[in-house]
């Protein structure tokens, strides 16, 4: 009976050990457990508040350093990149330093063309990342439109691409621009660039490739082929030098010289089709910019595959390219009544609208009255104008800012009769 005692004391005894043994071992578990936690949070903090830091000095910076108006810059260098294009470096002639940019904004230009009278107002996009001491923007002449040799090839183009040079001085407008590389969301992205539509984009991709290393990054580069390759050498450095960057060069047509799997991945458009057998997922951000059939099959194809609108950002260089502006697409969701009359102050004219006439500039242009104007795309804001009466609405927000009491006349379309200072 005694032994038995014994027994069931001991065995008591061990298990109370054990039982204080795993108490002990279980709390450090916890106690380590909690130590990576806070350490995990504590390394999250101080990620995020340098990056909110850096946010915030970038603001001062850009607000230390911008400008209004036009700034006098200096053509630093002048690169040949494909036959008909060139890169443009520039550098502030009063030497002081520049403000930095969101990847994918724009600059706009003015400039003197020879034997053109007026100014000639035109946007093009910054091409390689913020911080440098230049910024480069890449330049593709636009040829007459097809069929069409007897009229004249693109102004601002031919004449960045034929007549400025290196030493020249231009006018140039701060960065500006709502397509950009949303920099604080670090979720995966795709870029997609379509002939020199690649300018945008390749600013954010070089931006990521310096400044988000572990950001998943899927690169699209969209061009005929070989002989239209835009900085062919440089993307081929970027998917050496990047795990995180997956490039996809596709040619839609290639020629006999051209190498699949050297020079180019996929002998396709860039496509939807092509991204459902590539992506692992919708699940990405997307941004785009290229000739208008690319731009409108991604956006719709994108939509279908159930992309939502918010992850769908790109940009159009503007009907500059086509002179006329397609009649704007529904104002505010709704489609504009037919016939709206609207009266030109200054000219002392009233002229039916009708959708099918395009924007209030096309309106203006058609009927002799006179508004300035330069991207035809809502970008540069040349075209802003007083609404003395009324109300203009906008298909999509324009870039350009639009001051009250204003429209931008390049994009905008009456909602109701309109009476505008021109
Ligand atoms: C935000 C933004 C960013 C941009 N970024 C870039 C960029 O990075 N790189 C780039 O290369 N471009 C870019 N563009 C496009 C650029 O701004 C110009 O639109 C483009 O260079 C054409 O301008 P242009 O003066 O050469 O042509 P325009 O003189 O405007 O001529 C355009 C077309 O019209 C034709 N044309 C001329 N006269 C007539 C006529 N009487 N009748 C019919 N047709 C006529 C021309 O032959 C040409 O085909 C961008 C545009 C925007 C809005």
């Amino acid at each position: 009976m005694e032994n038995m005692a014994s027994i069931v004391a001991i065995g008591a005894a061990g298990l109370l050990g054990l039982y204080i043994l795993s108490l002990l071992f279980g709390s450090f578990r916890q106690q380590a457990r909690l130590a990576r936690h806070y350490e995990e949070q504590s390394t999250l903090f101080r990620a995020r508040a340098e990056s909110l830091l850096k946010v915030r000095a970038e603001e001062i910076e850009k607000t230390q350093n911008t400008w209004s108006g036009f700034r006098k810059f200096e053509v630093a260098e002048k690169i040949n990149e494909i036959p008909d294009c060139h890169s443009i470096y520039l550098k502030p002639h009063d030497g002081r330093p520049l403000p930095p940019f969101e990847p994918g904004q724009f600059l706009t230009f003015k400039f003197l063309v020879p034997d053109h009278t007026g100014d000639v107002i035109r946007c093009y996009s910054l091409s390689d990342a913020p911080g440098r001491d230049y910024y480069r923007i890449t330049v593709k002449k636009v040829p007459p439109p097809r069929g069409k040799p007897e009229i004249p090839p693109g102004l601002s183009s031919t004449f960045v691409n034929e007549v400025l040079n290196k030493g020249d001085i231009i006018d140039v407008r701060a960065p500006n621009g709502g397509f950009y590389l949303k920099r604080q969301h670090r979720r995966p992205v795709v870029l997609i660039g379509g002939g020199v539509g690649i300018t945008p984009v390749l600013s954010m991709l070089n931006y990521i490739c310096e400044h988000e290393p572990d950001r998943e990054t899927w690169f699209f580069f969209g061009a005929p082929n070989k002989s239209q390759h835009i900085m062919k050498a440089h993307l081929r450095q970027i998917a050496a030098d990047n795990p995180n960057v997956r490039m996809n060069i596709c040619y839609s047509d290639p020629t006999d010289d051209d190498v699949l799997g050297e020079d180019y991945d996929h002998h396709a458009r860039v496509s939807v089709e092509l991204f459902k057998k590539l992506l692992p997922s919708n699940n990405f951000e997307y941004y785009f910019c290229g000739p208008p059939p690319m731009m409108n099959s991604l956006d719709a194809d994108l939509k279908a595959w159930g992309v939502p609108e918010a992850d769908i950002h790109y940009e159009a260089f503007g009907p500059a390219s086509v002179k006329k502006a397609p009649p704007p697409a529904p104002v505010d969701g709704a489609t504009p009544a037919a016939g709206i009359a609207v009266t030109f102050a200054k000219s002392g004219k009233t002229i039916e609208w009708t959708p099918a006439i395009g924007t209030l500039l096309d309106l203006a242009e058609a009927n002799g009255v006179d508004i300035a104007s330069g991207c035809r795309a809502g970008s540069c804001g040349t075209c802003l104008t007083a609404v003395l009466d009324g109300e203009v609405g906008y298909a999509t927000p324009p870039d350009a800012a639009i001051e009250n009491g204003s429209c931008l006349a390049c994009v905008g379309a009456p909602k109701g009769p309109v009476k505008i200072d021109a």
